[in-house]
C-alpha cells in the first residue's frame, strides 16, 4: 500500500519522532488545538480523506491505537468519559482531507449538559428527549 505522503497535508507533515504510538497501518499524536486535555487523533499512515476508503487492516491499525490511546489518557489525565468521532466529508465538519479519528477525553460537569455528545454536530436536533 502507498504512503506517498500528500503535499500541504498537516498529517503527512507530522514527523515519526512526535507520534505518540505507531503500528503498520496507522499513527496517535495529540491535538495541536485540543479540545480537552489528552485530545488525541488516530491517523491512517496512508493518505486518504474518507474513512470509507480506508482497506479493514487499515480500520483495525487505527482501532488498536484508538484502544492504546484511551489508555495513555486514563493514567495521565483520567478522565471521567470519552467522544470518539470522525468527520467524514467538508459537509460534516472534516478540514483535514487526511482521515482522522478524535479521541476527546470528557470530565463530569465540563458542560452543563453533556446528554446527545455527538449529536450536537446538528444542535436543532441534538435534545431528542426534548421531542
Ligand atoms: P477535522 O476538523 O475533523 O478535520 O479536525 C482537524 C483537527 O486536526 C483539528 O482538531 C486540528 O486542531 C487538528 N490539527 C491540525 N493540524 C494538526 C497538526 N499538525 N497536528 C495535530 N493536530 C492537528
Ligand atoms: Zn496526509
Amino acid at each position: 500500500m502507498s504512503t506517498t505522503p500528500a503535499p500541504s497535508c498537516p498529517f503527512c507533515a507530522i514527523p515519526e519522532s512526535a507520534w505518540l504510538g505507531q503500528n503498520e497501518l496507522a499513527f496517535w499524536v495529540h491535538d495541536i488545538a485540543p479540545s480537552a486535555p489528552g485530545h488525541a487523533l488516530v491517523i491512517p499512515r496512508r493518505h486518504v480523506a474518507s474513512f470509507f476508503e480506508l482497506v479493514p487492516e487499515e480500520r483495525s491499525g487505527m482501532l488498536a491505537l484508538l484502544n492504546e490511546a484511551k489508555i495513555v489518557a486514563d493514567e495521565r489525565y483520567r478522565p471521567d468519559g470519552y467522544n470518539i468521532g470522525l468527520n467524514d466529508g467538508e459537509v460534516a465538519g472534516q478540514t483535514v482531507p487526511h482521515v482522522h479519528l478524535h479521541l476527546i477525553p470528557r470530565r463530569a460537569g465540563d458542560v452543563p449538559d453533556p446528554r446527545g455528545g455527538v449529536r450536537w454536530v446538528l444542535p436543532e436536533t441534538a435534545p431528542y428527549w426534548n421531542r
